[in-house]
Formats: structure tokens, C-alpha cells, sequence
């Protein structure tokens, strides 16, 4: 990735972050009038649309993001976060070649650098890779500030693409879907797409695979998007009753389509290959 491509997009970001500071002299100028409750009022809405945009993962006030397949036909897509993982990744990719289904999985580059072998297994294996930043910071990805973010999804497509140059990751998933203001801007720049899903289990976080099963049963038609983990307690358990009810859906399940990585509008400002 160019310096410059860096550095306009690192500009872009930080003049956004000045357009939210833009409310605070109107708050300041309210109290100064002895008008507090308007300027309470002003606070918190710019506060939660803040926070809404970027905590709730399927928001997309921030800039656009995929959440499931356009025109879809019959396929739906299995995404599955959080890997490579030496003991999960072998046994998930044997389930998905059981039942003939092709998969995205959204790589962290910390572990990819550990397993190397197990990022060309799964690309040998017919499947892609995704970005899921370098080192997974779930608990303050949110708060990250531009150069930061930057660093994060660049060295993770450094990684992957390190280790297999030919097949260089085409979406981005922030950890736990929370994005702030400049994540999709520093995700377009590097050549990503943002990608959320429409159908999850709350596996990170829930162990009962039948409930985890059901919630994914649910919200699952044609053009959803899937998102199950790796790296859990029960991540072979969630893969094998996923892919039996993806098997049993009748729906197919392929990689994403060529179309998705970029929209047509998109394609004239498409960064170079890095
Ligand atoms: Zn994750």
C-alpha cells in the first residue's frame, strides 16, 4: 500500500473526526446562555448516534457495509471468524468438504502467522480468505483512532497476502462488528470491503448449540450471510449442526460472488494491487 493512498485516507479520517467535534462550541455557547437542558439535549443525541453507529454492527451510518447477498438466487454464504486455529481449521475444513460447502473464512493475522499452512490449506481447499485485523483487539477496536485502525487491517492483508499472493483478502470484519466513524473509509482505501452478516448464533459468547442452531435456522434464506467462530469451546460442535442444517436447506453455499467484492461504482476508484 503507497504512502500517499496512507496518507489521504488517514486525512479524510481525522477531518471526519473533527466534523464530530463540530457540535461542542454550540454546547458551550448554550451553557454560556444558561440554556443546559438544550445543551444536554444537543450532547446526547450526537452522543448516541455516535454510539449507535458504532456498536450496533449491522448499522451502517457510518458508510456502506454488506450484510447479505444482493440478488442472491439460491445462495447463501458461510462465513466463519476468528481463525486459523490448529485444532478447529483441519476439522471445519473436513466438515465443509463432507457436505460440499464453500466458505469465507475471516482470518486474524496474529494467528495466520502462527499457521501459515492452515491459510493455504483453506485456499487449497477452494475456499477464501477474509481480514479480521491483525491482532483482534474485540474489546476496543471501537475506540481505535485512525493511525491505529490503519495498522490493524493493513498489517493483517500483509499478512495473508505474505503467505498467499495470490489470493489477497477482498472483505473486512472488524472483531465483534463494532466499527466507529473511520473503519469503513480505512477498509475502502486498502482495497476491502466491510462485511457484516444477516444470520449468527452468538456462539462467541453462548455455548448451547441447539439455541445457537435455532437462532441461525431463523434468519436463514436465500442471500443470507452466516457468521459462526472458530476458537470457542464448542466451534466443532456449531460447525458440524450448521453445516448438517446448511446440507438440509436445499440452499447453495459458495464463495462470495466475483460482484460483491467491488459495486460497479466502485470499480474506478479501486486502489492499485498492493
Ligand atoms: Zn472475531
Amino acid at each position: 500500500m503507497n504512502a500517499a493512498t496512507r496518507a489521504c485516507a488517514l486525512r479524510r479520517a481525522y477531518f471526519l473526526f473533527a466534523l464530530t467535534l463540530a457540535p461542542l462550541p454550540v454546547v458551550i455557547w448554550l451553557i454560556w446562555h444558561e440554556q443546559p437542558l438544550a445543551a444536554l439535549l444537543l450532547f446526547c443525541t450526537v452522543l448516541t448516534t455516535l454510539m449507535i453507529g458504532t456498536l450496533v454492527p449491522r448499522c451502517a451510518l457510518f458508510g456502506r457495509m454488506i450484510k447479505q447477498l444482493p440478488q442472491a438466487g439460491n445462495q447463501v454464504l458461510l462465513t466463519i471468524d476468528d481463525g486459523p486455529h490448529p485444532q478447529h481449521t483441519p476439522a471445519i475444513l473436513d466438515l465443509l468438504e463432507r457436505h460440499q460447502i464453500k466458505a469465507l473464512f475471516f482470518l486474524v493475522g496474529k494467528n495466520a502467522a502462527q499457521h501459515p499452512h492452515l491459510v493455504r490449506e483453506i485456499i487449497a481447499r477452494g475456499h477464501e480468505i477474509g481480514n479480521h485485523t491483525q491482532m483482534h483487539p474485540a474489546g476496543t477496536f471501537w475506540l481505535l483512532h485512525p493511525t491505529r485502525l490503519w495498522r490493524e487491517i493493513a498489517d493483517c492483508q500483509e499478512t495473508l497476502v505474505a503467505i498467499c499472493p495470490d489470493h489477497p483478502p477482498r472483505f473486512f470484519r472488524p472483531p465483534a462488528g463494532h466499527h466507529n466513524l473511520f473503519t469503513a473509509l480505512i477498509a475502502h482505501a486498502l482495497g476491502l470491503r466491510m462485511m457484516m452478516w444477516s444470520a449468527r448464533g452468538f456462539d462467541g459468547v453462548q455455548t448451547d448449540v441447539p439455541t445457537i442452531t435455532q437462532r441461525i435456522a431463523r434468519r436463514l434464506q436465500p442471500g443470507a450471510i452466516v457468521l459462526i467462530h472458530e476458537a470457542t469451546p464448542v466451534a466443532i460442535e456449531v460447525a458440524q449442526s450448521v453445516t448438517s442444517l446448511l446440507e438440509n436447506s436445499g440452499l447453495k453455499c459458495d464463495t462470495p460472488p466475483a460482484s460483491l467484492a467491488f459495486g460497479d461504482d466502485e470499480v474506478a476508484t479501486k486502489p492499485p494491487a498492493h
